[in-house]
């Protein structure tokens, strides 16, 4: 095992290199040098690895805002189970990375805290939410990074800076402590500078949790050694709806090469049809706004936050949230309460549920015909230009076009490298059915190894 290097080493090259020239802004806060354990044993999972984590995972030491105005400087009196799990496998938490406000866009220009730039290109978006974990990985500043997946925000953001990005099926990593956006749809995800990276932190936070109800109480597999599995014999399917005619061309381009990988390492590909997947952008604008407007009531300058005094006790909730809250979050609390309202609740929420369920429908009857994974693209476009879609709000939304849909049904998906676009990462998704994140690990092990020219020799 390489030398452990000191904490203090590791923050000092992150802090001069984000206050230097090509500073990304991936970080909202980063680890004091003090008050450090000293060097952690060897004999653990992470002894000493450096790991980032999403600015929406409580910690007690660092401040946890979530990209919001509304909680600037908030300190947690708890940790967040993901984190508790991560240092008691010796990683140690370098800082915490920028992220759209609560988790709410595709490309990290919604923080209050600035926008992180994509290290592949810095006129460029990292995706997002979870830019800043992404955009760390993806510069080297760490190997491994924790992240959250609502409807696409760790997958998203893989793809665009050219790293790995796992969300697993919803309940296997503890939602204890993940400040909550869209509860049924949120997920603590991984991302990794390699297939394997991801797998190994993974391992460490998932598992079953008695402080989040919805956490599975099942085994967890041994994820890392997923990556020597063999795909002989695994059927992968191609989801018509998911390559349309309008598909990006170098896009198609690297799912065609990740597809010759999975075929070259054992593989049998066949096309498949998810026919509700048209209906998963809107349902998913209908039901995560719904949350999120109940979700983010607390936030009223009682307990939490930033507090405007103003005449009366209503007055001064409209006055706090007013100042705490950003455009797209005030946006999404509109939204989301107007789909509950009286009178419009079976209309917008109880339709979007109907549809939610069709969603999760397609997925178990395409998994139980016979298919193993699906092969999709990540995103439909490599990153795009900061400000491009700021404008736009329903572009923004169609960034997520291919990673909604497993949150919605709850399975698990993860973003691999799979070429460029013109120098821009591209991703590849693999979705795998409930609980098989090994089998979805093992494949894109594979779709990294051929790309590497490492592929398994003939036996
Ligand atoms: N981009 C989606 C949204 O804005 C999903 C983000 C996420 O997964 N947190 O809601």
């Amino acid at each position: 095992m390489d030398a452990i290097e000191p904490l203090e080493d590791v923050v000092a090259r992150i802090r001069a290199s984000e206050q230097g020239p090509g500073g990304l802004n991936a970080f909202l806060s980063l680890a004091d040098d003090a008050g450090e354990e000293s060097v952690p044993t060897n004999d653990l999972p992470l002894a000493g690895v450096p790991v980032a984590v999403k600015d929406n995972l409580a910690t007690m030491e660092l401040p946890t805002t979530c990209g919001s105005r509304s909680l600037e400087g908030y300190r947690s009196p708890f940790e967040a189970t993901a984190v508790r799990r991560l240092r008691a496998a010796g990683g140690r938490v370098v800082g915490k990375t920028n992220m759209d406000e609560f988790g709410m866009g595709s490309s990290t220009e919604n923080s209050a805290f600035g926008p992180t730039l994509n290290p592949v290109d810095r006129g460029r978006v990292p995706g997002g939410s979870s830019g800043g974990s992404a955009a760390a990985v993806a510069v080297g500043y760490v190997r491994m990074a924790l992240g959250s997946d609502t409807g696409g925000s760790v997958r998203q953001p893989a793809s665009m800076c050219g790293v790995v990005g796992i969300k697993p099926t919803y309940g296997r990593v503890s939602r204890y402590g993940l400040v909550a956006y869209a509860s049924s749809l949120d997920q603590v995800g991984t991302f990794g500078a390699t297939v394997g990276d991801a797998a190994r932190l993974l391992a460490v936070v998932a598992g079953h949790d008695p402080r989040d109800a919805t956490s599975a109480d099942r085994p967890v597999p041994d994820f890392a050694a997923g990556t020597d599995d063999s795909l002989d014999g695994v059927v992968v399917g191609l989801p018509e709806e998911y390559f349309p005619k309008t598909l990006d061309s170098d896009v198609r381009a690297c799912l065609d090469e990740a597809r010759a990988a999975l075929e070259a390492e054992g593989a049998a590909v066949r096309s498949v049809s998810l026919p509700v997947t048209e209906l998963a952008i809107p349902c998913f604008y209908v039901l995560a706004p719904a949350e999120a407007s109940s979700n983010l009531a607390r936030y009223d300058g009682v307990r939490y936050g930033v507090r405007r005094e103003a005449e009366g006790v209503v007055e001064m909730y409209e006055a706090s949230r007013a100042a705490g809250f950003g455009t797209e979050v005030k946006r999404r609390i509109v939204l989301g309460t107007y789909a509950l309202s009286a009178g419009y609740y079976d209309a917008y929420y109880g339709a979007a549920q109907r549809v939610r369920e069709r969603i999760r429908a397609d997925f178990a009857r395409v998994f139980a015909s016979g298919v193993d994974l699906l092969l999709t693209p990540t995103a439909p476009e490599p990153a795009f230009r900061l400000g491009e879609k700021l404008d736009d709000p329903v572009s923004m939304y169609l960034s997520d076009v291919f990673t909604v849909p497993a949150n919605l049904a709850g399975i698990p998906g993860i973003s691999v490298p799979a070429g460029d676009a013109g120098g821009l990462p591209v991703g590849a998704q693999i979705l795998a059915p409930w609980w098989e994140e090994r089998r979805m690990i093992a494949a894109a092990a594979a779709v990294e190894r051929r790309r590497a020219g490492i592929g398994a020799e003939p036996s």
